[in-house]
C-alpha cells in the first residue's frame, strides 16, 4: 500500500480557518495521512442548505479550489488530515478493529453552530483499509448525498453532506463502477466503536481521554455526574436518551437503516453511514432492506431493540470507567422509558393530537396495525390524513385500505379523539410533520440511471424537492406517487 505524503499536494485556502482538536489526542486514535489524489474530478452536486450551515459561500463551492480541495486532491491550509482508528460488532458478532478504511477527516472549521468536522467519504486507501480499496462508488454516494440532506430537511439529526464530487476512476464492485467522494459533515464523526476499540485493547488511559474529550466537547452537562454521581454514567445515559430519540424518529417516519453494527452508531446520535437504507414505501413493519441480512437482525421493526443491544456494547466498553456494573445498566435503562416517550410524541404529532390523552396508545397501535394488514403505502398514508384533517374530507385516506370496515372503526376512534383539539391547528401540525416527499429508492435508482448517462438533472430536482419536505411542489406529483412497476422489487446492491 502507497499512501502520497502531505508535501506532494498542494495546500488550499478557502479563507477558512481549520482546526482539528480531535488530532490533538495524539496518535493512538488516528494516523495521520493525505488522501490519494483523485483523477479529473468534477463536481455532481453541492448542497446549499449545508453550505450556509457550515457559514460557507455557496459561490466558492462552485471554484476550482473548492473542486481540488472537496476531490482531496488539495489539502486545507492548517487542516491536519487523519483516518481515525475504530472497531465495532458487526451482525452482533465481535469484528475486531475497522477504522477509518476510505474516510479521511480534513479538520474542523468554525460555523455559526460551533466547530464542525469536515471528513471525506472514498477518498482512497488509509491504513484502516483492510481489503477495501478505499473508494466509494458514485450510485451508492448519490445515496448518501441525498438521504443526508433529505433526512436534515425531515428534522432528522444527521450527518450532512456538503457536495459530491465524482471521477471517471472505475473500481470493482460487483460490476466496474466509477467512484466519488461525498464531503461529510458533523460536530463529531465519533461512533461507539471508538470507544470499544481502546476498551477491548484494555486501554483505559485512551479510553478515559477519549471520554473525557467528548464529553468536554458535547456532554459538557455531565462533567458534574450529578444525575447518577459519575460522569460517564451520565455520559453512556446522555448517549442512550439521544439515541432514543434518533431511532423514535425513525420509526415515526418509516427509516430503515439497514446496517446497524456498532461502528455504525454515532456518539452525538445522529444517523451515519447511509448504505442499503430504504424509506417504507408499504408500511412493512417486518421489512429488511438490507440484502446480505439474511437473518432480518436490522428488519425495520428491530432497530428499537438493536439500537438497546448496541448501546449495551457502548455500556461494557465504559464499563472500566464507571466502575460498578449496576451503574452501567442504570445508565442504559434510560433508553426504556426515553424511547416510547419519543415514539409516542413523534406518533401524536403525526395524528395531529396537541396534547396527550390516555387513548392514544390503542389509537397509534391501532393504526399501524391496519397500515401493516392493507400494506398501505407509508408516507401516502400520513400526508393523506393530514390532508383529510384539513379539509374534513376522510375519503381519499379510507381509499387506501382494502379493509374499509376496520379503518372506519379506527377513524371513529380517532374523531372522538381529535375533536379535542383545535382543527386547525392540528392540520397545521400534521402538514408539518408528515412530509409529502421521502427519498425512495426508486427515485434514487432514477436519479442513478442517469447519472449513470452523465446526467445529473435528477439529482438536482431530487435535491430541490427533498430539501422541502413538507411542501408539495406543482409539477412533481409524481414524487409522492408509490413505486412503479419497474421498481416494485428492486434490489438495491448493498456494495458501496
Ligand atoms: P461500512 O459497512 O461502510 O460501515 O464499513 C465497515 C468498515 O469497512 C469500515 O471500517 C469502513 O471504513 C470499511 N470499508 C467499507 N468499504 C470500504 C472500501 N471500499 N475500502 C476500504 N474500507 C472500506
Ligand atoms: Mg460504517
Amino acid at each position: 500500500m502507497s499512501l502520497p505524503d502531505f508535501a506532494a499536494l498542494p495546500a488550499v485556502d478557502p479563507s477558512l480557518s481549520w482546526n482539528n482538536s480531535f488530532a490533538a489526542l495524539g496518535p493512538t486514535f488516528y494516523t495521520r495521512l493525505a488522501p490519494q489524489p483523485l483523477p479529473a474530478p468534477y463536481l455532481v452536486a453541492a448542497s446549499p442548505d449545508a453550505a450556509a450551515a457550515l457559514g460557507l459561500d455557496t459561490g466558492w463551492l462552485q471554484s476550482d479550489a473548492a473542486l481540488q480541495l472537496l476531490s482531496g486532491n488539495a489539502l486545507p491550509q492548517g487542516g491536519d488530515p487523519l483516518a481515525s482508528v475504530y472497531s465495532g460488532h458487526q451482525f452482533g458478532v465481535w469484528a475486531g478493529q475497522l477504522g477509518d478504511g476510505r474516510a479521511l477527516l480534513l479538520g474542523e472549521i468554525d460555523t455559526p453552530q460551533g466547530p464542525m468536522e469536515l471528513q471525506l467519504k472514498g477518498s482512497g486507501l488509509t491504513p484502516y483499509s483492510r481489503m477495501g480499496d478505499g473508494r466509494a462508488v458514485l450510485r451508492s454516494s448519490i445515496r448518501e448525498f441525498l438521504a443526508s440532506e433529505a433526512m436534515h430537511a425531515l428534522g432528522v439529526p444527521t450527518t450532512r453532506a456538503l457536495a459530491l464530487v465524482g471521477s471517471p476512476l472505475r473500481v470493482r464492485r460487483e460490476t466496474m463502477e466509477t467512484t466519488a467522494v461525498v464531503t461529510r459533515a458533523a460536530a463529531s464523526f465519533l461512533r461507539f466503536g471508538h470507544f470499544e476499540h481502546f476498551a477491548a485493547a484494555g486501554d483505559h488511559a485512551a479510553l478515559r481521554q477519549l471520554a473525557d474529550y467528548v464529553i468536554a466537547r458535547h456532554y459538557p452537562e455531565c462533567q458534574a455526574g450529578a444525575a447518577l454521581g459519575n460522569p460517564y454514567a451520565d455520559f453512556l445515559q446522555a448517549v442512550s436518551e439521544r439515541t432514543a430519540a434518533l431511532v423514535a424518529q425513525w420509526q415515526s417516519i418509516g427509516f430503515c437503516h439497514g446496517v446497524l453494527n456498532t461502528d455504525n452508531m454515532s456518539i452525538l446520535g445522529l444517523t451515519i453511514d447511509y448504505g442499503p437504507f430504504q424509506f417504507l414505501d408499504a408500511y412493512v413493519p417486518n421489512h429488511v432492506c438490507n440484502h446480505s441480512d439474511h437473518r432480518g437482525r436490522y428488519a425495520f421493526d428491530r432497530q428499537p431493540n438493536v439500537a438497546l443491544w448496541n448501546l449495551y456494547c457502548l455500556g461494557q466498553a465504559l464499563q472500566p470507567l464507571i466502575g460498578a456494573p449496576e451503574r452501567v445498566v442504570e445508565a442504559l435503562d434510560a433508553y426504556k422509558p426515553a424511547f416510547p416517550r419519543e415514539l409516542i410524541a413523534r406518533m401524536r404529532a403525526k395524528l395531529g393530537l396537541l396534547a396527550p390523552h390516555a387513548d392514544e396508545n390503542a389509537l397509534i397501535d391501532g393504526i399501524l396495525r391496519l397500515l401493516a394488514d392493507n400494506a398501505v403505502d407509508t408516507t401516502i398514508f400520513w400526508r393523506r390524513l393530514a390532508h383529510a384533517v384539513a379539509a374534513d374530507h376522510y375519503e381519499p385516506v379510507r381509499d387506501l385500505f382494502a379493509d374499509r370496515a376496520a379503518f372506519d372503526a379506527w377513524l371513529l376512534s380517532y374523531m372522538e379523539l381529535l375533536c379535542q383539539s383545535d382543527k386547525a391547528l392540528a392540520a397545521d401540525l400534521m402538514l408539518k410533520t408528515n412530509p409529502a416527499y421521502v427519498l425512495r429508492n426508486y427515485l434514487a435508482e432514477q436519479a442513478i440511471r442517469q447519472a449513470g448517462a452523465g446526467d445529473f438533472s435528477e439529482i438536482h430536482r431530487l435535491q430541490a424537492l427533498l430539501a422541502h419536505p413538507f411542501e408539495e411542489r406543482p409539477g412533481d406529483e409524481a414524487y409522492a406517487l408509490p413505486p412503479p412497476d419497474w421498481a416494485a422489487h428492486l434490489s438495491i446492491s448493498c456494495s458501496s
